[in-house]
C-alpha cells in the first residue's frame, strides 16, 4: 500500500494546474518535503498533462528511491539544496514558464507591475542558464534565493518555494502573470513599477492563506471541470 496518499494527490493537482494553465510544460518538477530528509517529487519521465499518484517517488535529498516507480528528475538537487538550506521551506516548484523566462532571457530585471506579482519582489536572478542537476548548482541556486520565496534562474526558468505546496502553487502564478503583463507593458510603453508604499499595501493585503486557498480552489475547480467534461 503506497504512502502519503493525500500529499501525493496534491502534488498531482498542483502539477496538472500548472501545465493546464500553461505555466509548466513537458518537463518541471515539485515536491513536498515530508520528513526532515525525504521529499515526494514526480519522476522526470512522466506524463505531466496525465499525471497520476503512481508518477510520484519518494526519495531522500541524495536522490534515492526510497517508494515508488522510475527515477527522480536530474534536477532533484534543487529541491534537496533548498530544503537543506531553508527551514522554513516545505514545497519547491521548478520549471521553465515562457514571461518570466523571457525576462531574464532578455535581460530585463522583474518589476511589480500587478499587485499579486508584487509578493515575490525583489526576484533574484541566478546568473547561469545551467541545469541544477549537481550540488554546487544547487549550492549556487540558493545563495542566490537567499531568504526570498522565489528566484528566476538566467534563460532558464523559475523556482518557487513555500511553507505550503499551496503556497508555492499560487506565488508562481502570480510571478508568471506579472511577468506577462510586464512583458506586454514594455511593448506598448513604460511598465509601471509599484512604490515602496504600494508594494507594502499589497504585501499587507495580499499575502494570507485565505487568498491563498481562494486562488488555489480557483484552479483547482477549472481542472475538476475538464476531468468531468472528458
Ligand atoms: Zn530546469
Amino acid at each position: 500500500m503506497p504512502s502519503h496518499i493525500q500529499e501525493k494527490e496534491q502534488l498531482v493537482r498542483c502539477i496538472r494546474m500548472l501545465e493546464q494553465n500553461s505555466i509548466m510544460d513537458y518537463n518541471g518538477h515539485a515536491s513536498m518535503k515530508i520528513a526532515p530528509d525525504h521529499m515526494l517529487i514526480n519522476i522526470g519521465n512522466c506524463q505531466r498533462s496525465q499525471l497520476t499518484i503512481d508518477d510520484i517517488c519518494q526519495i531522500d535529498f541524495d536522490g534515492n528511491v526510497i517508494e515508488g516507480q522510475g527515477k527522480p528528475p536530474l534536477e532533484f538537487h534543487l529541491h534537496a539544496g533548498v530544503y537543506k538550506a531553508r527551514a522554513d521551506v516545505s514545497a519547491a516548484i521548478h520549471c521553465h514558464p515562457n514571461w518570466s523566462t523571457v525576462l531574464s532571457t532578455a535581460g530585463l530585471d522583474y518589476l511589480p507591475v500587478y499587485a499579486q506579482g508584487s509578493l515575490v519582489y525583489p526576484l533574484p536572478v541566478l546568473d547561469s542558464p545551467d541545469s541544477i542537476n549537481n550540488v554546487n548548482m544547487a549550492k549556487r541556486l540558493t545563495d542566490t534565493l537567499g531568504n526570498r520565496p522565489a528566484a528566476l534562474m538566467k534563460a532558464h526558468g523559475v523556482v518557487t518555494t513555500g511553507a505550503s505546496i499551496i503556497d508555492a502553487f499560487v506565488l508562481l502564478n502570480y510571478l508568471e502573470e506579472n511577468a506577462e503583463r510586464q512583458y506586454r507593458s514594455h511593448l506598448i510603453g513604460t511598465p509601471y513599477a509599484f512604490t515602496e508604499e504600494e508594494l507594502e499595501l499589497c504585501y499587507e493585503k495580499l499575502y494570507n492563506p485565505g487568498l491563498f486557498l481562494r486562488t488555489w480552489n480557483h484552479f483547482s475547480a477549472k481542472l475538476d471541470g475538464i476531468v468531468h467534461d472528458a
